[in-house]
């Protein structure tokens, strides 16, 4: 399957979700082929779902799907404050779980508001953010106030992850 077929794949299957007959007209797939990619590409189209998500919960409304998918796409995957991954970040709350109280929100990367009281609509406001910095920011400080405090956070996770 050419390279090129997968975003516009993505973009119809997990984002503006057309009918599958439509889909497969569009891209001039075989149902084999159709679903062949929904195969090769499980792991892009759970992270466009994802996405989709995000995007429906957040409200937005002056930035399209498309331009918000791409966007995080374009993100590198760690937090804006800390600097945690997703891969750490899951192993981090895997060792917190044997001692604390269970997370309640997820092991994967959120959306902050560099700006608090911003819509989340302006695109230059978002930074992607772990759950403990979120939570931790909230919407008191802003993103210059809080660098520092990452850096704090980043110094307790590492220590964490890497027991002497
Ligand atoms: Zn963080």
């Amino acid at each position: 399957m050419p390279f090129l077929m997968t975003i516009p794949f993505i973009e119809k299957y997990a984002l503006t979700l057309e009918p599958y007959q439509k889909i497969k007209a569009d891209l001039g797939l075989t149902t084999d082929e159709f679903y062949a990619l929904t195969k090769t590409l499980a792991s892009e189209i759970e992270v466009a779902r994802k996405v989709r998500q995000l995007y429906q919960r957040k409200g937005f409304k002056k930035i399209s799907l498309l331009d918000f998918y791409n966007w995080w796409t374009n993100q590198e995957k760690v937090c804006n404050y800390c600097g945690i991954n997703e891969q750490q970040l899951s192993i981090l709350f895997d060792k917190l779980k044997e001692f604390n109280k269970r997370p309640t929100r997820g092991k994967t990367l959120e959306l902050d508001r560099r700006i608090s009281n911003k819509e989340y609509d302006d695109i230059d406001n978002l930074v992607l953010c772990c759950y403990i910095c979120n939570n931790a920011k909230s919407d008191f400080f802003n993103h210059e106030q809080f660098i520092p405090v990452g850096q704090s956070i980043k110094l307790v996770w590492t220590k964490i992850l890497n027991p002497e």
